[in-house]
């Protein structure tokens, strides 16, 4: 992270040098994290369990019989909190992305990590899930080391067959899910229960996803937070002075060493007994007592570790806590600093920008195109034609007729198979037209027409095309 370390008992920058998950000759460092237990475990335990089990029943959720929340990318439709959005919404999905962005931002510079700690789906399935289950197959970190280093006796078949059995269980439910948010549950349980062979894309999909789930779970594991999450990355950035984060009090720790019995040490040591749990429980390896790092994803697995040997050692808990660095330079803790104020400006008025553009946007839309490869068709008695797609949209909750008319004389509409148009509610639909006129009447080559869409005789949208034509009498 570009933030310098501020812990002048340190040489400031060299554990920059090297990432604690690779070793010197390159090669994957394998981190075993301690088992941990205490205040902030056991809060982020409760709250896993709430968000998993919103997360699991989120494709499930239905209002009025339509999904709460779908983010079919494949079909370019997105349900959102039910409120659904289709691709001539672009311009409301980016105004709801840079929401998110900047509120993302706001927070960070804020609570810094917390997020990454306590509710993304990567930490909440990696600590809360996977490495659960781990410890309960293979024991803690210790017995995991030892286990990985032994022979393959039947011992230790059992336990990685088991393990792998239950991680590539897991890996397919979260598969499943994410299918299910992409194209709906509907459409997962006809993956499900048909043969493979009927929906290829389908079933390769939900293999592809559970395929990624169990290598980052089983093997990638904290590589995915350290080197590929573009949020992490971001820290460097946002983080400053005044961002809480969980945060090593090098003022009070410092100089750090064991506690010796019936020694006065000169000069006096500080609270930081030198045990090294902090770093033993760090599902990232580092070692926080060097400052604020990339790494560092806020699990507060460090905090609850060192409280239970200040407990221990009889010395006042919260050695590392979640507090800014002026806080534990200075003792303030400063929230509303200029960015903070900069940001929350930002913010309100996209939201009001969001809210505007959906209290203004129209709840059926059209787009005609020419049909792609064709000019004009000569008709009988004179007449010429072009023809046009139609597409038609309706956001609305209810059945919807459109007609179509054109402003223009002589000109007659012919819709194909149909005197209107009937679309089913929350659908889009794809039609054909006809402009016909008579070809005595044709004036230019390409003449500008405006088409007007109705819905219950009330317009409601014009579109412009043109007509082609060649002026003059056609050949018989
Ligand atoms: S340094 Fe502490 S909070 Fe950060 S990842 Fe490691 S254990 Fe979690
Ligand atoms: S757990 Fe606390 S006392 Fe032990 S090394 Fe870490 S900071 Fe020091």
């Amino acid at each position: 992270m570009a933030k310098k370390n501020q812990n002048p008992h340190l040489n400031p920058e060299t554990f920059r040098d090297a990432l604690a998950s690779v070793g010197d000759d390159g090669k994957r460092n394998w981190v075993y994290p301690k088992k941990v237990k205490g205040f902030y475990f056991r809060y982020r335990t409760y709250l896993s369990w709430v968000l998993l089990a919103v997360l699991f029943a989120g494709p499930f959720i239905r209002i009025d019989g339509r999904p709460y929340m779908l983010f079919n990318i494949f079909e370019r439709k997105f349900i959102i909190f039910g409120a659904v959005f289709w691709p001539q919404d672009t311009i409301l999905l980016i105004f709801l992305l840079l929401i998110l962005f900047v509120f993302v931002i706001l927070f960070t510079v804020v609570f810094g990590r917390v997020w990454c700690g306590w509710a993304c789906p990567q930490t909440l399935f990696m600590e809360m899930v996977f490495r659960k289950i781990e410890y309960l197959i293979e024991g803690d970190a210790n017995q995991q080391r030892t286990l990985n280093e032994a022979p393959w006796t039947g011992e230790k078949i059992w336990k990685k067959g088991l393990k792998t059995t239950v991680f590539a269980f897991i890996s397919l439910l979260i598969g499943h899910l994410v299918m299910a948010y992409l194209i709906g549950v509907d459409e997962v349980r006809e993956i499900v229960t048909r043969p493979p062979s009927e929906n290829i894309a389908g079933f390769t999909g939900v293999l592809a996803f559970s395929g990624i789930f169990m290598f980052v779970f089983a093997w990638f594991r904290e590589q995915a937070c350290i080197v590929v999450c573009p949020y992490g990355r971001l820290q460097g950035v946002l983080l400053d002075d005044n961002s809480i984060n969980v945060i090593y009090d090098y003022i009070r720790g410092e100089p750090r060493g064991p506690i010796r019995k019936n020694v006065v040490e000169e000069p006096a040591k500080g609270d930081c007994v030198d045990c090294g749990l902090c770093v033993q429980v760090c599902p990232t390896g580092i070692d926080i007592r060097n400052g604020t790092q990339m790494e560092c994803v806020n699990c507060t697995a460090c905090i609850d570790a060192c409280d239970e040997v200040m407990v221990k050692v009889e010395r006042p808990t919260g050695l590392i806590r979640y507090a800014s660095e002026n806080s534990v330079k200075g003792g303030v803790q400063k929230l509303f600093t200029g960015r903070v104020r900069g940001f929350s400006l930002v913010l309100v008025v996209l939201l009001g920008a969001f809210v505007a553009l959906i209290a203004t946007r129209d709840e059926l839309a059209g787009t005609v195109t020419r049909f792609p490869g064709m000019t004009y068709q000569e008709r009988e008695a004179g007449r010429v034609s072009n023809l046009y797609n139609i597409t038609l949209i309706n956001k609305t909750f209810e059945q919807q007729r459109v007609e179509i008319d054109v402003l223009a004389d002589g000109m007659d509409v012919e819709i194909v198979g149909a005197k209107e148009w009937v679309l089913a509610p929350q659908t889009k639909f794809e039609g054909r037209f006809f402009l016909v006129r008579n070809q005595a009447d044709v004036k230019v080559p390409q003449e500008k027409v405006t088409l007007q869409l109705l819905n219950h005789g009330e317009e409601f949208d014009e579109i412009e095309t043109n007509f082609m034509a060649p002026v003059g009498a056609l050949k018989q």
